[in-house]
């Protein structure tokens, strides 16, 4: 067992790793890691800066930093960093949700502009309707006037 300090100043068990590329297969409980003539078993417990490494190889068991540590290692701060990435996406998407809401209420606040302009407009409407009601209720009224004179001066003569 070592820690992320002891495997992260073992500059070997990187360059070694860099050199070999072992293939890195992740497994439930942490990773697998193709030996020269085995397949390791390599887990990782706790937090990237913390963490708890166990590697089943001979150097492993002796609390060495091997190359499959390193590797396994390499592999699951990939995996840390995507994580990472993924998460920073989604906050992306909740502040562009954020940045899009002033347009939703330059939107609504237009409508509203709209829709005050048209209360203004059928209020005139209806002003005017009134209007024209009196006009021409004064247009019969002045119409019988002028009948009622027509009729009763027309009989005179
Ligand atoms: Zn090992």
């Amino acid at each position: 067992m070592i820690t992320t300090r002891e495997l992260q100043s073992n500059s070997n068990a990187f360059t070694k790793a860099g050199a070999v590329k072992p293939p890195v297969f992740k497994r439930e409980n942490g990773f697998a890691v193709q030996g020269a003539n085995d397949i390791y078993s390599v887990s990782i417990q706790g937090e990237v800066e913390n963490a708890v490494i166990d590697c089943n190889c001979k150097a492993g068991q002796n609390s060495k930093p091997c190359y499959h540590a390193a590797s396994a290692f390499q592999v699951f701060l990939n995996d840390k960093a995507k994580a990472a990435k993924a998460a920073e996406d989604f906050d992306f998407e909740l502040i562009s949700a954020e940045l899009s809401q002033p347009v939703q209420s330059r939107t609504d606040r237009l409508l509203a502009e709209q829709a005050a302009q048209i209360q203004t407009l059928e209020t005139k409407v209806s002003q005017l309707e009134r209007r024209f009601t009196a006009l021409l209720n004064r247009v019969e009224t002045e119409a019988e006037f002028v009948d009622y004179v027509n009729t009763k001066y027309s009989k005179a003569y």
